[in-house]
Protein backbone atom coordinates (compact mmCIF):
# COMPACT_ATOMS: atom_id res chain seq x y z
CA UNK A 1 0.00 0.00 0.00
CA UNK A 2 1.31 3.39 -0.99
CA UNK A 3 1.61 5.39 2.61
CA UNK A 4 -0.72 7.98 1.24
CA UNK A 5 -3.43 5.83 1.30
CA UNK A 6 -3.39 4.42 5.02
CA UNK A 7 -2.77 5.06 8.19
CA UNK A 8 0.34 4.29 9.82
CA UNK A 9 -0.45 2.08 13.31
CA UNK A 10 1.27 -1.36 14.69
CA UNK A 11 3.85 -0.34 12.31
CA UNK A 12 1.77 -0.86 9.36
CA UNK A 13 0.10 1.31 6.36
CA UNK A 14 -3.40 0.07 6.23
CA UNK A 15 -6.47 1.18 4.94
CA UNK A 16 -8.78 3.70 6.75
CA UNK A 17 -11.93 2.57 8.42
CA UNK A 18 -14.03 5.37 6.17
CA UNK A 19 -14.24 6.11 3.37
CA UNK A 20 -13.52 10.00 3.56
CA UNK A 21 -10.14 11.82 1.98
CA UNK A 22 -8.89 15.19 2.72
CA UNK A 23 -7.58 17.38 -0.68
CA UNK A 24 -3.88 18.65 -0.36
CA UNK A 25 -3.63 21.87 -2.23
CA UNK A 26 -0.20 23.00 -3.17
CA UNK A 27 -0.93 26.95 -1.95
CA UNK A 28 1.32 28.63 -4.93
CA UNK A 29 -0.90 27.08 -7.58
CA UNK A 30 -4.13 26.09 -6.04
CA UNK A 31 -4.09 22.81 -7.53
CA UNK A 32 -4.93 19.55 -5.42
CA UNK A 33 -1.46 17.44 -5.29
CA UNK A 34 -2.80 14.22 -3.14
CA UNK A 35 -5.79 12.92 -1.40
CA UNK A 36 -5.22 11.52 2.49
CA UNK A 37 -7.75 9.41 4.53
CA UNK A 38 -9.96 11.47 6.68
CA UNK A 39 -9.45 9.15 10.07
CA UNK A 40 -12.03 8.95 12.22
CA UNK A 41 -12.93 8.11 16.16
CA UNK A 42 -12.57 4.61 15.04
CA UNK A 43 -8.93 4.81 13.43
CA UNK A 44 -7.84 6.64 16.21
CA UNK A 45 -8.86 4.01 18.40
CA UNK A 46 -6.72 1.56 16.86
CA UNK A 47 -3.69 3.80 17.08
CA UNK A 48 -4.22 4.40 20.74
CA UNK A 49 -4.53 0.60 21.03
CA UNK A 50 -1.46 -0.07 19.55
CA UNK A 51 0.26 2.50 21.12
CA UNK A 52 -0.90 0.90 24.50
CA UNK A 53 0.67 -2.51 23.49
CA UNK A 54 3.75 -1.53 22.26
CA UNK A 55 4.31 0.97 25.44
CA UNK A 56 5.64 -1.59 27.83
CA UNK A 57 7.99 -2.81 25.51
CA UNK A 58 9.78 0.23 25.00
CA UNK A 59 8.86 2.17 28.25
CA UNK A 60 11.52 -0.72 29.66
CA UNK A 61 13.62 -0.39 26.03
CA UNK A 62 17.37 0.76 27.98
CA UNK A 63 17.63 4.57 27.48
CA UNK A 64 21.03 3.91 25.34
CA UNK A 65 18.87 1.70 22.98
CA UNK A 66 15.92 4.14 22.48
CA UNK A 67 18.55 6.64 21.41
CA UNK A 68 19.71 4.66 18.99
CA UNK A 69 16.75 4.33 17.24
CA UNK A 70 15.84 8.15 17.67
CA UNK A 71 19.55 8.68 15.91
CA UNK A 72 18.73 6.43 13.24
CA UNK A 73 15.58 8.27 12.72
CA UNK A 74 17.81 11.46 12.63
CA UNK A 75 19.69 9.44 9.98
CA UNK A 76 16.72 8.78 7.67
CA UNK A 77 15.49 11.98 7.99
CA UNK A 78 19.32 13.14 6.57
CA UNK A 79 19.16 10.69 3.96
CA UNK A 80 15.52 12.03 2.91
CA UNK A 81 16.33 15.96 3.43
CA UNK A 82 15.66 17.13 0.04
CA UNK A 83 12.35 15.31 -0.39
CA UNK A 84 11.52 16.59 2.85
CA UNK A 85 11.81 19.85 1.88
CA UNK A 86 10.56 19.19 -1.62
CA UNK A 87 6.98 18.05 0.20
CA UNK A 88 7.12 21.21 2.11
CA UNK A 89 7.38 23.44 -0.16
CA UNK A 90 4.52 21.74 -2.26
CA UNK A 91 1.94 21.53 0.58
CA UNK A 92 2.78 24.67 2.51
CA UNK A 93 4.35 27.12 -0.09
CA UNK A 94 7.65 27.60 1.78
CA UNK A 95 10.11 29.20 -0.90
CA UNK A 96 12.57 25.89 -1.33
CA UNK A 97 15.62 27.25 0.79
CA UNK A 98 13.68 27.80 3.18
CA UNK A 99 12.24 24.25 3.27
CA UNK A 100 16.05 23.30 3.09
CA UNK A 101 17.34 24.81 5.92
CA UNK A 102 14.35 25.65 8.05
CA UNK A 103 11.49 22.67 7.40
CA UNK A 104 13.91 19.74 7.03
CA UNK A 105 17.28 21.35 8.74
CA UNK A 106 15.46 22.28 12.12
CA UNK A 107 13.86 18.82 12.73
CA UNK A 108 17.14 16.96 12.38
CA UNK A 109 19.09 19.07 14.28
CA UNK A 110 15.95 18.88 17.08
CA UNK A 111 15.82 14.50 16.50
CA UNK A 112 19.75 14.88 16.81
CA UNK A 113 19.79 16.91 20.03
CA UNK A 114 17.11 13.94 21.56
CA UNK A 115 19.38 11.35 20.39
CA UNK A 116 21.99 12.91 22.91
CA UNK A 117 19.67 13.66 25.17
CA UNK A 118 18.31 10.13 25.59
CA UNK A 119 21.24 8.55 25.69
CA UNK A 120 23.00 10.95 28.68
CA UNK A 121 19.94 11.95 30.44
CA UNK A 122 19.31 10.79 33.91
CA UNK A 123 15.97 8.88 34.48
CA UNK A 124 17.04 8.75 37.89
CA UNK A 125 17.91 11.06 40.62
CA UNK A 126 18.76 10.66 44.89
CA UNK A 127 17.34 12.83 47.31
CA UNK A 128 17.68 12.33 50.64
CA UNK A 129 16.95 8.86 51.59
CA UNK A 130 15.32 8.78 48.19
CA UNK A 131 15.37 7.83 44.88
CA UNK A 132 13.49 9.26 42.53
CA UNK A 133 12.43 7.42 39.36
CA UNK A 134 11.28 9.28 36.08
CA UNK A 135 9.54 7.52 34.35
CA UNK A 136 7.59 7.61 30.40
CA UNK A 137 3.94 9.05 31.07
CA UNK A 138 2.31 6.48 28.88
CA UNK A 139 0.56 7.26 25.63
CA UNK A 140 1.00 10.15 23.80
CA UNK A 141 -1.60 11.86 21.45
CA UNK A 142 0.04 14.86 19.91
CA UNK A 143 -2.14 16.84 17.76
CA UNK A 144 0.20 19.55 15.24
CA UNK A 145 -0.29 22.56 13.32
CA UNK A 146 0.68 22.97 9.69
CA UNK A 147 3.17 26.02 9.85
CA UNK A 148 6.25 24.23 10.33
CA UNK A 149 5.26 20.56 9.60
CA UNK A 150 7.75 18.28 10.66
CA UNK A 151 9.33 20.61 13.37
CA UNK A 152 6.31 20.37 15.18
CA UNK A 153 5.91 16.67 14.57
CA UNK A 154 9.73 16.14 15.78
CA UNK A 155 9.53 18.27 18.91
CA UNK A 156 6.66 16.25 20.39
CA UNK A 157 7.80 12.66 19.05
CA UNK A 158 11.00 12.69 19.28
CA UNK A 159 11.33 13.47 23.31
CA UNK A 160 8.14 11.30 23.76
CA UNK A 161 10.48 8.34 22.43
CA UNK A 162 13.60 9.40 24.36
CA UNK A 163 10.89 9.58 27.50
CA UNK A 164 10.08 5.95 27.09
CA UNK A 165 6.43 6.99 26.12
CA UNK A 166 4.36 5.87 22.72
CA UNK A 167 3.01 8.05 20.95
CA UNK A 168 -0.10 8.80 18.40
CA UNK A 169 0.08 11.45 15.94
CA UNK A 170 -2.53 13.60 14.18
CA UNK A 171 -0.85 16.35 11.89
CA UNK A 172 -2.86 19.15 10.37
CA UNK A 173 -5.46 18.44 7.44
CA UNK A 174 -2.86 21.09 5.67
CA UNK A 175 0.21 19.40 5.75
CA UNK A 176 -0.37 15.83 6.04
CA UNK A 177 2.08 14.55 3.46
CA UNK A 178 4.94 15.50 5.40
CA UNK A 179 3.92 13.22 8.39
CA UNK A 180 3.42 10.53 6.53
CA UNK A 181 6.91 10.71 5.10
CA UNK A 182 7.97 11.33 8.97
CA UNK A 183 6.03 7.79 9.40
CA UNK A 184 8.02 6.02 6.17
CA UNK A 185 10.93 7.33 8.05
CA UNK A 186 10.27 5.88 12.01
CA UNK A 187 9.80 2.44 9.76
CA UNK A 188 12.58 2.59 8.16
CA UNK A 189 14.18 3.78 11.44
CA UNK A 190 13.43 0.21 12.41
CA UNK A 191 11.20 1.80 15.37
CA UNK A 192 8.78 -1.23 17.30
CA UNK A 193 5.35 -1.43 16.10
CA UNK A 194 3.38 0.40 17.52
CA UNK A 195 5.73 2.82 19.42
CA UNK A 196 4.94 5.62 16.78
CA UNK A 197 1.46 5.70 14.93
CA UNK A 198 -0.19 8.10 12.56
CA UNK A 199 -3.77 8.88 12.01
CA UNK A 200 -4.15 11.82 9.54
CA UNK A 201 -7.59 13.90 9.53
CA UNK A 202 -10.09 16.49 10.52
CA UNK A 203 -9.30 18.41 13.86
CA UNK A 204 -13.12 18.31 14.99
CA UNK A 205 -13.50 14.40 14.06
CA UNK A 206 -9.92 12.57 14.54
CA UNK A 207 -8.40 15.39 16.62
CA UNK A 208 -10.88 15.72 19.43
CA UNK A 209 -10.98 11.74 19.34
CA UNK A 210 -7.43 11.67 19.84
CA UNK A 211 -7.82 14.67 22.82
CA UNK A 212 -11.11 12.77 24.59
CA UNK A 213 -9.36 9.43 24.20
CA UNK A 214 -9.52 7.66 27.55
CA UNK A 215 -6.74 5.65 27.22
CA UNK A 216 -4.67 8.93 26.26
CA UNK A 217 -2.31 9.58 29.16
CA UNK A 218 -1.05 13.07 28.08
CA UNK A 219 -2.32 15.23 25.28
CA UNK A 220 0.32 17.52 23.58
CA UNK A 221 -0.97 19.88 21.26
CA UNK A 222 -0.04 23.21 19.36
CA UNK A 223 -2.23 25.63 17.38
CA UNK A 224 -4.95 28.03 18.23
CA UNK A 225 -5.39 29.36 21.23
CA UNK A 226 -8.91 28.82 20.65
CA UNK A 227 -8.83 24.94 20.30
CA UNK A 228 -6.13 24.61 22.75
CA UNK A 229 -8.89 26.08 25.18
CA UNK A 230 -10.88 23.21 24.12
CA UNK A 231 -8.16 20.75 24.81
CA UNK A 232 -7.21 21.99 27.82
CA UNK A 233 -11.11 21.85 29.27
CA UNK A 234 -11.39 18.18 27.90
CA UNK A 235 -8.24 17.14 29.66
CA UNK A 236 -8.53 18.76 32.76
CA UNK A 237 -12.42 17.09 33.13
CA UNK A 238 -10.23 13.91 32.71
CA UNK A 239 -7.53 14.46 34.70
CA UNK A 240 -4.90 13.66 32.37
CA UNK A 241 -1.71 16.05 31.24
CA UNK A 242 -1.24 18.31 28.80
CA UNK A 243 0.91 20.72 27.40
CA UNK A 244 0.07 23.53 24.96
CA UNK A 245 2.09 25.45 22.40
CA UNK A 246 -0.40 28.47 21.57
CA UNK A 247 -0.33 31.61 19.83
CA UNK A 248 1.71 34.48 19.77
CA UNK A 249 1.89 38.76 19.81
CA UNK A 250 5.80 39.12 20.03
CA UNK A 251 7.12 42.23 20.64
CA UNK A 252 10.57 43.11 18.62
CA UNK A 253 11.99 45.96 21.62
CA UNK A 254 14.37 48.32 19.99
CA UNK A 255 16.07 50.39 22.96
CA UNK A 256 17.16 53.84 21.92
CA UNK A 257 20.32 52.62 22.06
CA UNK A 258 20.39 49.87 19.45
CA UNK A 259 21.72 49.49 16.15
CA UNK A 260 18.67 50.23 14.30
CA UNK A 261 19.04 49.38 11.24
CA UNK A 262 20.00 45.90 12.38
CA UNK A 263 17.46 45.65 14.82
CA UNK A 264 14.60 46.94 11.87
CA UNK A 265 16.05 44.64 9.43
CA UNK A 266 15.92 41.67 11.45
CA UNK A 267 13.12 42.39 13.11
CA UNK A 268 11.37 42.40 9.41
CA UNK A 269 12.87 39.12 8.26
CA UNK A 270 11.83 37.53 10.96
CA UNK A 271 7.91 38.44 10.18
CA UNK A 272 8.34 37.93 6.15
CA UNK A 273 10.21 34.07 7.23
CA UNK A 274 7.78 32.13 6.37
CA UNK A 275 5.26 34.23 5.18
CA UNK A 276 4.11 35.58 8.57
CA UNK A 277 3.24 32.04 9.74
CA UNK A 278 5.69 31.77 12.77
CA UNK A 279 3.70 31.35 16.21
CA UNK A 280 6.85 32.76 17.68
CA UNK A 281 6.97 35.70 15.08
CA UNK A 282 7.66 39.99 16.49
CA UNK A 283 4.86 40.78 14.58
CA UNK A 284 5.16 43.92 17.12
CA UNK A 285 8.16 46.46 16.49
CA UNK A 286 8.31 48.83 19.23
CA UNK A 287 10.31 52.00 18.33
CA UNK A 288 11.11 55.18 20.51
CA UNK A 289 9.36 58.03 19.62
CA UNK A 290 12.77 59.87 18.28
CA UNK A 291 13.70 56.92 15.74
CA UNK A 292 10.01 56.42 14.33
CA UNK A 293 10.36 58.09 11.29
CA UNK A 294 13.76 56.52 10.75
CA UNK A 295 12.90 53.20 11.34
CA UNK A 296 9.68 52.89 9.72
CA UNK A 297 11.82 54.44 5.93
CA UNK A 298 14.11 51.33 7.20
CA UNK A 299 11.39 49.27 7.51
CA UNK A 300 9.87 50.44 4.11
CA UNK A 301 12.91 49.90 2.68
CA UNK A 302 13.56 46.10 4.10
CA UNK A 303 10.16 44.71 2.90
CA UNK A 304 10.49 45.72 -0.15
CA UNK A 305 13.16 42.83 -0.63
CA UNK A 306 10.27 40.06 0.00
CA UNK A 307 8.16 39.57 -3.42
CA UNK A 308 5.93 37.20 -3.87
CA UNK A 309 6.87 33.87 -5.59
CA UNK A 310 10.41 34.49 -4.62
CA UNK A 311 12.04 35.55 -1.74
CA UNK A 312 8.49 35.02 0.43
CA UNK A 313 5.71 32.65 -0.42
CA UNK A 314 2.00 32.06 -0.19
CA UNK A 315 -0.14 31.62 2.89
CA UNK A 316 -1.28 27.70 3.20
CA UNK A 317 -4.77 28.16 2.52
CA UNK A 318 -7.29 30.45 1.19
CA UNK A 319 -9.17 30.56 4.36
CA UNK A 320 -5.99 31.88 5.71
CA UNK A 321 -5.41 34.43 2.85
CA UNK A 322 -8.85 35.79 3.58
CA UNK A 323 -8.51 35.82 7.19
CA UNK A 324 -5.09 37.92 7.15
CA UNK A 325 -6.35 40.50 4.34
CA UNK A 326 -9.38 41.13 6.54
CA UNK A 327 -6.68 41.90 9.72
CA UNK A 328 -5.21 44.11 6.92
CA UNK A 329 -8.55 45.78 6.08
CA UNK A 330 -9.13 46.05 10.11
CA UNK A 331 -5.98 48.20 10.27
CA UNK A 332 -6.53 50.87 7.86
CA UNK A 333 -10.25 51.21 9.01
CA UNK A 334 -9.10 52.04 12.61
CA UNK A 335 -6.50 54.29 11.29
CA UNK A 336 -3.15 52.66 11.03
CA UNK A 337 -1.16 54.04 7.85
CA UNK A 338 -0.13 51.89 5.50
CA UNK A 339 3.63 51.86 4.72
CA UNK A 340 4.28 48.62 2.35
CA UNK A 341 1.40 46.21 1.18
CA UNK A 342 -2.28 46.37 1.71
CA UNK A 343 -5.15 43.94 1.60
CA UNK A 344 -5.09 43.31 -2.21
CA UNK A 345 -3.64 40.07 -3.48
CA UNK A 346 0.12 40.22 -5.08
CA UNK A 347 -0.68 37.63 -7.69
CA UNK A 348 -3.87 36.05 -9.61
CA UNK A 349 -3.04 32.68 -8.86
CA UNK A 350 -1.95 31.57 -5.29
CA UNK A 351 -2.93 32.38 -1.64
CA UNK A 352 -0.21 35.45 -1.46
CA UNK A 353 -0.78 38.21 0.82
CA UNK A 354 1.56 41.35 0.18
CA UNK A 355 4.45 41.76 2.64
CA UNK A 356 2.35 44.52 4.79
CA UNK A 357 4.32 47.53 7.05
CA UNK A 358 1.59 49.30 9.44
CA UNK A 359 2.76 52.64 10.98
CA UNK A 360 1.14 54.44 13.17
CA UNK A 361 -0.21 51.53 15.30
CA UNK A 362 -1.43 52.10 18.83
CA UNK A 363 -1.16 49.50 21.62
CA UNK A 364 -4.77 48.85 21.91
CA UNK A 365 -5.46 48.37 17.79
CA UNK A 366 -6.91 44.97 16.89
CA UNK A 367 -3.34 44.37 14.68
CA UNK A 368 -1.59 45.45 17.92
CA UNK A 369 -3.74 42.62 20.19
CA UNK A 370 -4.53 39.44 17.69
CA UNK A 371 -2.50 36.79 16.16
CA UNK A 372 -2.34 37.66 12.69
CA UNK A 373 -0.21 34.73 11.31
CA UNK A 374 0.82 36.83 7.95
CA UNK A 375 3.16 38.96 6.95
CA UNK A 376 2.64 41.79 8.58
CA UNK A 377 4.48 43.91 10.70
CA UNK A 378 3.02 46.82 13.14
CA UNK A 379 5.33 49.64 14.09
CA UNK A 380 4.46 51.09 17.43
CA UNK A 381 6.17 54.77 18.92
CA UNK A 382 6.86 54.38 23.02
CA UNK A 383 7.90 57.43 24.93
CA UNK A 384 10.38 55.92 27.53
CA UNK A 385 11.41 52.26 28.76
CA UNK A 386 8.48 51.79 31.16
CA UNK A 387 5.81 52.64 28.29
CA UNK A 388 8.03 50.36 26.08
CA UNK A 389 7.22 47.31 28.96
CA UNK A 390 3.56 48.42 29.14
CA UNK A 391 3.11 48.12 25.76
CA UNK A 392 5.57 45.14 25.34
CA UNK A 393 3.66 42.84 28.12
CA UNK A 394 0.20 44.73 26.69
CA UNK A 395 -1.72 41.48 25.25
CA UNK A 396 -2.83 38.07 26.15
CA UNK A 397 0.45 36.63 24.86
CA UNK A 398 3.83 35.71 26.23
CA UNK A 399 5.57 33.46 23.66
CA UNK A 400 8.31 35.15 22.20
CA UNK A 401 10.39 38.66 21.86
CA UNK A 402 13.53 40.85 21.16
CA UNK A 403 15.08 43.34 22.36
CA UNK A 404 17.99 45.71 20.51
CA UNK A 405 20.52 47.73 23.21
CA UNK A 406 23.63 48.75 22.28
CA UNK A 407 25.18 46.16 25.49
CA UNK A 408 23.85 42.97 25.76
CA UNK A 409 22.97 44.00 30.09
CA UNK A 410 21.09 46.76 28.92
CA UNK A 411 18.91 44.45 26.52
CA UNK A 412 19.15 41.85 29.56
CA UNK A 413 17.48 43.81 32.19
CA UNK A 414 14.87 44.99 29.73
CA UNK A 415 14.11 40.89 28.75
CA UNK A 416 14.08 40.12 32.96
CA UNK A 417 10.49 42.02 33.31
CA UNK A 418 9.04 40.74 29.81
CA UNK A 419 6.22 38.50 30.43
CA UNK A 420 6.95 35.80 27.72
CA UNK A 421 9.23 32.94 27.38
CA UNK A 422 12.02 33.56 25.19
CA UNK A 423 13.49 36.44 24.38
CA UNK A 424 16.34 37.41 21.72
CA UNK A 425 19.45 39.44 22.51
CA UNK A 426 20.51 41.50 19.59
CA UNK A 427 19.34 38.52 17.52
CA UNK A 428 20.43 35.60 19.55
CA UNK A 429 20.57 32.33 17.51
CA UNK A 430 18.36 29.99 17.59
CA UNK A 431 19.11 26.71 20.38
CA UNK A 432 17.93 23.84 19.69
CA UNK A 433 18.58 22.65 23.69
CA UNK A 434 16.57 26.14 24.90
CA UNK A 435 13.11 25.98 26.78
CA UNK A 436 10.39 26.88 24.26
CA UNK A 437 6.94 27.91 25.09
CA UNK A 438 4.82 30.38 26.21
CA UNK A 439 3.72 32.79 29.49
CA UNK A 440 0.04 33.90 29.98
CA UNK A 441 -1.98 32.33 27.11
CA UNK A 442 0.85 31.54 24.85
CA UNK A 443 0.39 27.97 26.20
CA UNK A 444 1.41 25.77 29.02
CA UNK A 445 4.31 23.43 28.70
CA UNK A 446 7.88 23.49 26.79
CA UNK A 447 9.12 22.27 24.60
CA UNK A 448 12.77 21.25 23.66
CA UNK A 449 15.89 20.58 24.93
CA UNK A 450 16.01 18.78 28.75
CA UNK A 451 12.53 20.91 29.48
CA UNK A 452 11.17 19.14 26.56
CA UNK A 453 11.70 16.13 27.64
CA UNK A 454 10.29 16.16 31.13
CA UNK A 455 7.02 17.39 29.81
CA UNK A 456 7.19 13.76 28.88
CA UNK A 457 8.23 11.93 32.40
CA UNK A 458 6.39 11.32 35.66
CA UNK A 459 8.45 10.55 38.89
CA UNK A 460 8.26 7.60 41.22
CA UNK A 461 9.94 8.29 44.66
CA UNK A 462 11.27 5.44 46.43
CA UNK A 463 12.14 5.61 50.44
CA UNK A 464 14.85 3.91 51.89
P1 LIG B 1 -5.67 24.91 14.81
O1 LIG B 1 -5.78 25.07 16.26
O2 LIG B 1 -6.89 25.13 13.98
O3 LIG B 1 -5.16 23.44 14.43
C1 LIG B 1 -4.06 22.84 15.03
C2 LIG B 1 -4.27 21.35 15.06
O4 LIG B 1 -5.39 21.06 15.86
C3 LIG B 1 -4.58 20.72 13.69
O5 LIG B 1 -4.00 19.44 13.61
C4 LIG B 1 -6.08 20.61 13.71
O6 LIG B 1 -6.57 19.58 12.87
C5 LIG B 1 -6.34 20.28 15.16
N1 LIG B 1 -7.68 20.60 15.64
C6 LIG B 1 -8.54 21.56 15.18
N2 LIG B 1 -9.67 21.53 15.88
C7 LIG B 1 -9.55 20.56 16.81
C8 LIG B 1 -10.40 20.05 17.84
N3 LIG B 1 -11.60 20.56 18.06
N4 LIG B 1 -9.92 19.05 18.63
C9 LIG B 1 -8.68 18.54 18.43
N5 LIG B 1 -7.85 18.96 17.46
C10 LIG B 1 -8.28 19.96 16.66
O7 LIG B 1 -4.49 25.85 14.39
P2 LIG B 1 -3.82 26.02 12.96
O8 LIG B 1 -4.71 26.91 12.17
O9 LIG B 1 -3.48 24.69 12.39
O10 LIG B 1 -2.43 26.71 13.36
C11 LIG B 1 -2.28 28.07 13.52
C12 LIG B 1 -2.25 28.45 14.99
O11 LIG B 1 -1.32 27.64 15.71
C13 LIG B 1 -1.82 29.84 15.25
O12 LIG B 1 -2.67 30.45 16.18
C14 LIG B 1 -0.41 29.71 15.84
O13 LIG B 1 0.05 30.70 16.65
C15 LIG B 1 -0.50 28.46 16.55
N6 LIG B 1 0.83 27.85 16.67
C16 LIG B 1 1.48 27.87 17.89
C17 LIG B 1 2.75 27.35 18.02
C18 LIG B 1 3.49 27.32 19.32
O14 LIG B 1 4.47 26.61 19.45
N7 LIG B 1 3.10 28.05 20.32
C19 LIG B 1 3.37 26.79 16.92
C20 LIG B 1 2.69 26.80 15.72
C21 LIG B 1 1.43 27.31 15.61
Amino acid sequence: MKAHDGMYIGGQWRPARGPDTIAVVNPADEQVIAHVPAGTADDVDDAVRAAREALPGWAATPPAERAARIAALRDVLVVRADEIAETVTAELGAPLQLSQTVHAGVPIMVAGSYAELAASYSFEEKTGNSTVLLEPVGVVGAITPWNYPLHQVVAKVAPALAAGCTVVLKPAEDTPLTAQLFAEAVDEAGLPAGVFNLVTGLGPVAGQALAAHEDVDLVSFTGSTAVGRQIGATAGGAVKRVALELGGKSANVILPSADLAKAVGVGIANVMSNSGQTCSAWTRMLVHKDQYDEAVALARAAVAKYVPGERIGPLVSAKQQQRVRGYIEKGVAEGARLVAGGPEAPRETGYYVSPTVFADVTPEMTIAQEEIFGPVVSLIKYEDEDDALRIANGTVYGLAGAVWAADAAEAVAFARRMDTGQVDINGGRFNPLAPFGGYKQSGVGRELGPHGLSEYLQTKSLQF
